[in-house]
């Protein structure tokens, strides 16, 4: 399995024909790009069904949102099944501005997950600590306690349909950035992590993206360390310019 992955995450923006253009200049510049990474795209759920039909064929489509509950009396929920049903790839789960703005526990990410496995649907787990968090030097003992609980009764098999992307909370959409030595402790944590939990195989299987204020011009830095394998890119993601440079990193 190919490790690099560049994923986007437009959060709640773009207009339908924005994210139409978009994903038209995407599949105009495809030919150019790099071939050795995947390219996934986070859009707002409205436009999940048509983009997914509409898009170009490398292009993985992801849910920035799923429900923790199967099908029933949830109104406004939407199931991982129906995402399958209207061929999205991926979703989004226990990104922080969920788990901060949305109440999202640890519990609610862990029930996501499950349902996702279930329907044989791609996950994106977002894992993260609290600037006062890295203050005090907590950053693993964060990091380890959201994977612990978010991946109880997860096995070996389940985490090719894993994505881990560690994003601190203090680099999301603030323009302050972890440096590359920051990010790549973080990650060689994350995999030895995966390691003693599963396996070594697993481990080098498993795609581990930097999410935080990356961007054309830092990318090629965090993106070097070995056990970076990308990212999960909000801002920089809108403009389909800059998200091509992003892709380009790799190169
Ligand atoms: C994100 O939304 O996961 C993210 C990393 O945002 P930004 O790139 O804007 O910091």
């Amino acid at each position: 399995m190919m490790r690099n992955i560049v994923a986007g995450n437009w959060k709640s923006n773009k207009s339908i024909n924005e994210a139409r253009n978009w994903m038209s200049e995407m599949g105009e510049a495809m030919d150019n790009l790099p071939k050795n990474v995947r390219i996934m795209v986070a859009v707002p759920a409205p436009y999940l069904a048509a983009l997914a039909k509409e898009k170009h064929p490398r292009i993985l489509i992801a849910s920035q949102q799923v429900s923790a509950t199967g099908y029933g009396a949830f109104t406004g929920e939407f199931t991982a099944d129906m995402l399958v049903s209207c061929g999205v790839d991926y979703a989004l789960v226990g990104h922080s501005e969920r788990r901060s703005n949305f109440g999202e526990s640890d519990e609610i990410v862990s029930d996501k997950l499950k349902q996702c496995l279930e329907s044989d649907l791609g996950i994106v787990l977002c894992c993260g600590e609290h600037l006062n968090e890295r203050d005090a030097d907590r950053q693993e003992e964060v990091i380890k306690s959201q994977l612990e609980s978010a991946l109880h009764g997860v096995t070996a098999d389940d985490m090719k349909n894993i994505i881990v992307a560690y994003e601190p909370i203090w680099a999301i959409g603030t323009g302050r950035t972890a440096t590359a030595d920051q990010a790549a402790e973080m990650h060689t944590f994350i995999r030895r992590w995966i390691s003693e939990k599963f396996d070594l195989h697993t481990a080098e299987n498993t795609s581990v993206l930097y999410g935080g204020s990356c961007k054309p011009s830092n990318a090629k830095e965090l993106f070097a360390s070995k056990d970076v394998d990308g990212g999960l890119i909000g801002g920089a993601s809108l403009n389909s310019g800059d998200f091509q440079s992003l892709i380009c990193s790799f190169t």
